[in-house]
């Protein structure tokens, strides 16, 4: 108890702290004799004294310093170092200026977790990160209650405590995987860490006192932005990251996963070289991703392979690998993907849309098939309930239409048909295919084809308009990725391709839509068979 006592002397915490654990020491001294409360006390004492009351480390408004170590980890994510050094510029003018709380949003293996980690570094501030995913007891956030047998602090006073300084860089990973359940909503434990009116008096039930949140540069991560309640939304600032074009893709190899796989393989950049092209095989024919963690790997998996023929003896020490498309394929096998499925015009009744899901964008067929029936409509393919009212408002349309399509309107009263969506297993949902399910209805039942190399997305109204939809950054991103050269989308989103990486924008030529019937003469192309059915 003395040993406490001087240490809370010497304590440089408010006077509130102070009193607090004052009393707790008197209560140490009187409760000697009931070990598990002594237990408990003690735990709180020690708790207390290790927590940055008022230890905060300085603060650095080396602007350009920041630039430099930002771009030595990172190439491109230009709106997030620049946030950061705006943030850094407000500071150094008005010594003060609330820490920001930035949200970055974006598919796997984009750059977030690590950019997080490199802002410590350019801030110069220490660093903790906590992982959110399924985190469902709002405990873990706030802590337990004393009175708990087992009591400890939350995961932010225990982070807080081991970072030692109250103003540390504080990551919130996978923010959009959190979850509730009757164990409380930790969701709304953490808006009080989240809102700058409210975390300057963080309440955390173990440490009974108001600990002050406000000096901490919190970032948070999730891949999709759906899941985050709303409330949390609100209170941060949103950075999305749409995945990585080839292009960019090329530059981080270069820069920075070759060099680091051949450290970590044990080899020497006089031992094996990567020569663009064979880069440029890995990115399109063996990987298929918004990030680059797979590209990372593979690049690995190469790094490897060559290790071992060194070890093993199977060439001479001093032998220089260069790696080409060759060596490629003789170390990696058969190519993994390839453009085939968008080369040719997709089968009659099949039509390419663009998705949007948290592993970035994706292409996918809608396939439309009829048999002999009386009218029915089938939907299959994970298709959550929205996806499914787009499917049946397609129908629809294309049934009322049909006379304007030349379709005889007796087929919809003598054949059942049936959607899917491939593949199976993979959940979907949104409204955006709306326009991609008329087109393969369409062209089942007129016997046209849909133009190769093009992709649609766009909502539709019974009526035939075609409407806004989101996330055209990465569904482009990923429709180029994939080999597609056309993109017909809404009108109405005409102003997102602005936001479209320049690389993106120029090499697909992107064609905007307002009505379904305009739009279906260029999706089938001039030299569209016509004939009835
Ligand atoms: P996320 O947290 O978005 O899933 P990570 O931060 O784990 O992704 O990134 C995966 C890997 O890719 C890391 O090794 C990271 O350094 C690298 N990486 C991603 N983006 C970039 C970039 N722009 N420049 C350099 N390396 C990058």
């Amino acid at each position: 108890a003395d040993e406490f006592q001087h240490a809370v002397d010497a304590l440089k915490a408010s006077k509130e702290v102070k009193e607090k654990l004052n009393k707790e020491i008197k209560r140490f001294r009187n409760s000697m004799n009931s070990p598990a409360e002594v237990g408990v006390i003690r735990t709180y004492i020690e708790t207390m004294l290790e927590m940055p009351w008022d230890k905060t480390c300085k603060e650095h408004k080396d602007i350009a310093f920041a630039r430099q170590v930002l771009d030595e980890d990172h190439y491109g994510l230009e709106k997030v170092k620049e946030r950061v050094l705006e943030y850094l510029a407000v500071r150094a003018l008005t010594k003060k200026g609330e820490a920001p709380i930035i949200c970055l949003v974006g598919p796997p293996g984009t750059g977030k977790t690590s950019i997080a980690k490199s802002l410590s570094r350019a801030l110069k501030k220490p660093y903790v990160r906590i992982s959110l995913g399924g985190v469902r007891d709002e405990a873990e956030i706030r802590g337990h209650r004393k009175t708990y047998v087992g009591a400890m602090p939350g995961r932010i006073i225990q982070n807080m405590k081991k970072v030692g300084v109250n103003n540390p860089v504080f990551m919130l990973d996978e923010i959009d995987k959190l979850s509730s359940d009757h164990r409380g909503d930790p969701a709304s434990a953490l808006l009080e860490v989240l809102d700058p009116a409210q975390n300057s008096a963080f309440n955390d039930h173990f440490i009974e006192l108001n600990y002050d949140l406000s000096k901490v540069f919190f970032i948070a991560t999730a891949n999709i932005l759906d899941t985050i309640p709303p409330p949390l939304l609100d209170r941060m600032e949103i950075i999305r990251l749409p995945g990585y074009t080839g292009a960019e893709k090329r530059m981080i190899a270069k820069q920075f996963l070759v060099k680091r796989q051949i450290a970590e393989s044990g080899l020497n950049k006089n031992q094996i070289s990567f020569t663009m092209a064979a880069l440029d095989e890995l990115i399109s024919y063996y990987t298929r991703e918004a990030g680059v963690r797979e590209l990372e790997r593979v690049i690995g998996s190469i790094c490897r392979k060559i290790v071992r023929k060194v070890v093993s003896g199977d060439s001479a020490a001093e032998a220089k690998y260069k790696i080409t498309p060759k060596e490629v394929h003789e170390l990696l096998g058969q190519r993994k993907y390839s453009l085939d499925e968008v080369k040719s015009r997709p089968a009659r009744g099949c039509a390419i849309g663009m998705a949007w899901t948290s592993y970035g964008g994706t292409i996918l067929t809608v396939e439309t098939t009829m048999m002999p029936g009386k009218g029915l409509l089938k939907l299959t393919g994970s298709l959550g309930n929205v996806m499914k009212e787009s499917a049946e408002t397609a129908f629809s349309y294309v049934r009322a239409h049909a006379r304007h399509y030349n379709i005889n309107k007796d087929v919809f009263e003598q054949n059942d048909f049936h959607i899917h969506v491939p593949d199976g297993a993979t959940p979907k949902d949104g409204p955006s295919a709306g326009i991609t399910i008329v087109t393969a209805l369409v062209s089942l039942l007129t016997r046209k084809r849909v133009r190769p190399r093009l992709s649609m997305t766009g909502e539709i109204t019974l009526s035939g308009k075609v409407t806004a939809i989101g996330g055209l950054k990465e569904k482009s991103v990923a429709a180029l990725r994939a080999g597609i050269k056309t993109v017909i989308m809404p009108k109405e989103n005409e102003k997102d391709l602005e936001e479209i990486p320049e690389e993106v924008r120029n090499s697909l030529e992107f064609i905007m839509v307002d009505e379904i019937e305009k739009a279906l003469p260029i999706i089938f192309g001039d030299e569209g068979k016509e004939e009835k059915c």
